[in-house]
């Protein structure tokens, strides 16, 4: 593990033609302190995390001062906002600091969020507030422990900086790490501009960078963005089954990698309802919880126009038509491993029925399935703790009667699928409301010990942890006057 100063980087994307980016460096902020940081995150740069609280990485992170090989840099990109190209977006408040490559010979970029203005801001102060960092860190560190593709957080840092959103706040920097922050949007503001070069290169860049094996293939550009449809199916199979929102899902917001990026006002399901929208600004619902893989497919479409001056309409078109069949293949795949069930035969009209019995009974999706666990398949087993989350006694003991014969025709003995189907149902998710208390407590007290709390808790999602058993429950009554916008 090494320290702060041995941090090796070799920054790829500044290689690229200035085309790409604007060379920028962050605005300080006064007296910066460490807010938290993920150890599990330090060491995927090979950072020693015991370096985390020394100043000198603290002013780093603040933006306030840059280590040698770091070369600054906010990214231009372009995306369609809730249905309606926007020309210019860009990093309006994330910069780049460069990428490190570890031991392994991974690169990964470090770049921080909310790290001051840049050409891309449009009128924004280019701050982020201490509250949506919050969000940001816990959220990307817990998906990530839930084994779904994300950006990772390394810290939080803070600083009394004053930031103007509905009230006064106080800035925070996030930094983010992933091998890439390429969106489609990256791609398509070339497009709009009808400057192919720039599409090609940038294209060569990503699949040589991180789809390598693509690149002797006949088609290299239909490979890619063939590749980037399975991932971006196999990323929503991953968030509609553990019950996650993203809020905005505009094409700015989608990785080039198929990872989870920029959360917002994003949210986990609590009662089952498809029609959840978590975003309070989305007031048509465009993005609501089970419109979000037919956004993504209608996102990964304008992908493949900002990709058509490389290949054909023809061939763009084939390469993102499985999109459909993948996006189903996986989800029905996940939901009935999660079920314990194969994902064949009868499997998947007991699926529906029952996604359709929790919305009828506002039944807490996580608590459903970590409970369905512990089912007894024994004909005629009431399986209380279960029934007792259905208003509707009679038709959770009909259906219970139906999944109890389903279980029992494969054989399985219940307490070797226990172990199987808790692997898959996470026991802790990031509900609003535990958010919304380490928020409290770290905007009103300066107390981060609650984001500590989170963290740890959330970096083991599917083991039982006793101490923590409230944190698993429904969310008090409270909660649903919590309201997540995009003014962040
Ligand atoms: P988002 O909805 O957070 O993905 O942001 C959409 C666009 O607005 C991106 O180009 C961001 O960089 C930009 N943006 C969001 N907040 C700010 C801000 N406070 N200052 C400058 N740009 C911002
Ligand atoms: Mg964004």
């Amino acid at each position: 593990m090494l320290k702060l100063e041995s941090l090796v980087f070799d920054n790829g994307f500044a290689r690229l033609p200035e085309a790409y980016y604007s060379r920028v460096c962050p605005t300080p902020v006064p007296d910066p302190y460490l807010v938290c940081y993920s150890p599990q995150a330090a060491v995927l740069i090979d950072l020693d995390p015991a370096e985390m609280a020394r100043p000198e990485l603290v002013e780093t992170l603040a933006g306030n001062r840059l280590l040698p090989g770091m070369d600054a840099l906010a990214a231009l990109y372009a995306g369609h906002q809730f249905g309606h190209y926007v020309p210019q977006l860009g990093d309006g408040r994330a910069i780049l600091l460069g990428e490190v490559k570890n031991a392994a010979g991974e690169g990964w970029e470090v770049q921080l969020k909310g790290a001051g203005r840049t050409p891309y801001s449009r009128g924004g102060d280019g701050r982020a507030v201490l509250r949506s960092s919050i969000r940001e860190f816990l959220c990307s560190e817990a998906m990530h422990a839930l084994g779904i593709p994300t950006t990772r957080a390394l810290a939080i840092v803070g600083s009394d900086h004053p930031v103007y959103r509905e009230d006064v706040e106080t800035a925070a920097l996030v930094t983010r790490l992933a091998p890439s922050f390429v969106r489609f949007g990256s791609f398509e503001v070339f497009y709009y501009r009808n400057q192919i070069e720039p599409i090609r290169q940038l294209a060569d860049y990503v699949i040589a960078r991180y789809y390598p094996e693509l690149a002797a293939r006949a088609e290299p550009y239909a490979e890619l963005l063939r590749e980037v449809a399975r991932r971006t199916a196999e990323l929503m199979a991953q968030w509609q089954a553990v019950g996650f929102s993203h809020g905005v899902m505009n094409t700015d917001n989608m990785s080039i990698l198929g990872l989870t990026l920029d959360y917002g006002p994003f949210g986990f399901l609590d009662a089952f309802d498809p029609g959840f929208v978590c975003n309070h600004s989305d007031s048509g619902g465009r993005y609501a919880f089970d419109q979000q893989p037919d956004v993504a497919a209608w996102n990964v479409t304008k992908l493949a126009q900002a990709l058509v001056p490389l290949l054909s309409v023809e061939t763009a078109s084939a390469a993102i038509g499985d999109y459909p069949q993948q996006f189903g293949r996986a989800y029905i795949e996940r939901m009935a491993a999660k079920f314990g069930l194969p994902p064949g035969g009868e499997t998947v009209p007991l699926l529906m029925d029952t996604l359709q019995l929790l919305a009828q009974n506002r039944v807490d999706y996580t608590i459903f399935l970590r409970r369905l666990c512990d089912f007894d398949s024994t004909p005629g087993a009431l399986n209380a703790p279960l029934r007792d989350l259905f208003p509707d006694r009679p038709a959770f003991d009909a259906w219970a009667a139906r999944y109890a014969a389903a279980l029992r025709q494969q054989d399985s003995a219940d307490a070797t699928r226990r172990e199987a189907m808790r692997a898959l149902n996470p026991k802790y998710i990031l509900r609003n409301h535990l958010a919304e208390a380490a928020i409290r407590r770290a905007a009103d007290h300066r107390d981060y010990s609650e984001i500590h709390r989170l963290h740890a808790l959330l970096s083991r999602p599917y083991d039982e942890q006793p101490e923590c058993e409230a944190y698993a429950a429904e969310p008090p009554d409270w909660a649903k006057r919590i309201e997540v916008s995009c003014s962040s």
